[in-house]
């Protein structure tokens, strides 16, 4: 960390904070430096009293720094907020909030889906932030790794709706994605097509050749959201289905 003074334009005027703690790391090379520091900026007051109207929630209070990589020159701005005060409200301390200028990632997949699957909705959200990144290779392959915990693990909700056979879930989780897909949903026939198309799919994103040149990542990505929804919808009949036959 760097320590330093920084004068800082608050609402009532410029101030000088003591002490700022700054990471070394520039977010643009990935290298550790210490950066040049320039001035920074808040809508807020600095100073807090219980007269001058603020509300108890001062940590909310933020601050920004411009600062500049001294080995990439790249500039880059430093994001603060209040998290000390002293006896009279003012504050002594700002800490460094991290920040990442890569929007949240959101997906359309129906949330009971992770109930039956969390490492499919773990694996298939990394792809799309792969994506986001621009990682076009690794989206594709992220897919197909989510593809495959998708079809297992609906094939041994399946299973254990009929039987607990431990020994029919473990052959589950070591055959191939093609076997699983062959051996299982014989009662969910379209199940079976769509399942059959993205892994073929999904293989061409990882392999050198691709045998479905006309298909893409972006045509595995709509299958899979198609799959997970039939998997939400079946996930919920065979609810409705368990309540009407117990009662
Ligand atoms: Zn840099």
């Amino acid at each position: 960390m760097l320590i330093t003074d920084v004068q800082i334009k608050f609402s009532e005027g410029l101030v000088n904070i003591k002490h700022v703690s700054i990471p070394e790391r520039c977010p643009h090379c990935g290298k550790n430096m210490s950066p040049r520091v320039y001035s920074g900026f808040s809508n807020h007051k600095n100073g807090y009293s219980k007269n001058n109207g603020y509300p108890e929630s001062g940590t909310k209070r933020v601050f920004c720094l411009v600062l500049q990589c001294v080995l990439c020159n790249s500039f880059y701005i430093g994001n603060f907020k209040a998290n000390k005060f002293d006896s009279e409200g003012i504050i002594t301390n700002y800490g460094y909030i991290d920040v990442s200028y890569i929007p949240p990632i959101s997906n359309d997949i129906p949330e009971n889906v992770s109930e039956i699957s969390e490492r499919f909705s773990g694996i298939y959200n990394q792809s799309l932030k792969a994506k986001e990144y621009g990682l076009t290779e690794i989206y594709g392959m992220g897919l197909r790794k989510s593809l495959e915990f998708l079809v297992k693990d609906f094939a041994i909700y399946l299973s254990k709706l009929n039987s607990d056979d431990s020994a029919k879930i473990d052959s589950i989780k070591a055959q191939s994605l093609g076997q699983v897909i062959s051996s299982n949903f014989r009662e969910f026939s379209n199940f079976s097509k769509l399942f059959q198309s993205a892994s073929w799919i999904g293989n061409d994103e990882t392999h050198y050749i691709r045998k479905h040149p006309e298909k893409d990542a972006e045509f595995l990505n709509s299958l899979i959201k198609v799959l997970a929804n039939n998997v939400s919808n079946t996930v919920i009949e065979q609810e409705a289905m368990k309540l009407v036959d117990d009662n």
